[in-house]
């Protein structure tokens, strides 16, 4: 099949796959082959390839690797840097929208979800929250992104500060080598473990270079009981330096999240996304976002409140509000 023309590429795919018509699709295929800035890509004509089982997987991956067929791997293709999308007019997209066979289960004793890699974060997100459970990736684009891509970019999000980025987090992982052959590393393993290289970490963040991620074991933690959220404006960067000292001499396991927006920025999402920000950002450079999450909301909201009157006193921020409601909170990290 070395040099094959398309059709006979098309017809060898399809022979593979022959039980399930949607698992090579040739029709409206640029939603796969350009990504979503229309930055990345081609309007060619691509093959997608969308198994939904580990057989049509690794059936997929050997039989293009035999042939020397480029498939670039694909989850929710929400990257930013054209990753997931096909460079060339002979590359063909293998998404892994439709890989969510297996239902997705947690063990809540050792606090580990296990999930098929084509399942949307915000329902893995979601899943734990319902048994009360935190699975702490929170990013933009969790409607839309899928778990494989999310462990193969070693996405990091909002609660990076407090939880780390995936790779903190992975604890079991299944991918497909080119070859077609499974390398299971879902034994989950203690972090105390020291045995041998840890190949599980080098699949994260691989991008999809050395083989496509199947299945993902991660961790999940207690859900906090408490959030408490505050903007605080600096007039210098200086300062943003001096609150973040402070911020660091708080009890480990308190701050969920620190980000930064300036003004400049504030104001692009204002006049060109049209957003109202429910706060005043005219009282400094540099808006600081701090995220509590803890037990103890009395507590934890008498430690945020210090910390803004300290800061004030000392003067390193000019103007600091604590979110009033749940509704109040969301409206703030909408706008960032
Ligand atoms: C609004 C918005 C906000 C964002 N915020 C953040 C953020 O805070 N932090 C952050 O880290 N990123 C962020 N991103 C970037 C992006 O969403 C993440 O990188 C996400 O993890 C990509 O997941 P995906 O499913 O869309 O993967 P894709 O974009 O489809 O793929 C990404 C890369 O992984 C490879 N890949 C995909 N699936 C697999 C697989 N199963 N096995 C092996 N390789 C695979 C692809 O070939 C590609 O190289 C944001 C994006 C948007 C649009």
């Amino acid at each position: 099949m070395k040099g094959a023309s398309q059709q006979q590429t098309i017809a060898a795919f399809r022979l593979i796959s022959s039980s399930d018509p949607s698992a090579v699709i040739l029709d409206k295929t640029s939603k796969y082959s350009k990504c979503w800035m229309n930055k990345f890509g081609h309007d060619n004509p691509t093959v997608v390839l969308r198994p939904k089982t580990l057989p049509q997987l690794q059936a997929f991956l050997s039989f293009a690797n035999r042939n020397e067929i480029p498939l670039v791997p694909q989850s929710g293709n929400t990257g930013l840097v054209g990753g997931s999308v096909p460079n060339a007019p002979d590359e063909h997209v293998l998404s892994m929208d439709r890989f969510t066979a297996t239902p997705i289960c947690l063990n809540k004793e050792e606090q580990i979800m296990t999930l098929d890699a084509g399942v949307v974060l915000q329902d893995a997100i979601d899943f734990a929250k319902q048994h009360n459970f935190l699975f702490p990736l929170s990013i933009g684009s969790s409607g839309s992104c899928l778990i494989g891509g999310n462990v193969a970019t070693n996405a990091g999000g909002m609660y990076f500060s407090r939880f780390g980025s995936l790779r903190e987090n992975v604890v079991g992982l299944e991918a497909v080598l080119p070859s077609g052959e499974i390398l299971n590393m879902m034994k989950c393993v203690l972090p105390k473990d020291s045995v041998g290289f840890d190949l599980r970490s080098l699949f994260i963040g691989s991008e999809g270079t050395l083989g496509v991620i199947s299945k993902v074991a991660v961790k999940v933690h207690t859900m906090p009981t408490s959030r408490e959220l505050a903007i605080l404006a600096c007039d210098s960067f200086d300062n943003v330096r001096k609150i973040n000292e402070k911020i660091s001499q708080l009890s480990p396991g308190l701050v969920s999240a620190v980000e930064l927006m300036d003004s400049s920025v504030l104001e692009m999402v204002r006049a060109r996304l049209g957003k109202t920000i429910c706060f005043d950002i005219t009282k400094g450079h540099y808006y600081i976002a701090l995220e509590f999450m803890g037990f103890d909301e009395m507590s934890d909201r008498a430690q945020l409140e210090a910390l803004l009157a300290s800061a004030l006193d000392e003067g390193y921020i000019c103007d600091g509000i604590i979110a009033q409601s749940l509704t109040h909170l969301n409206e703030i990290w909408a706008t960032r």
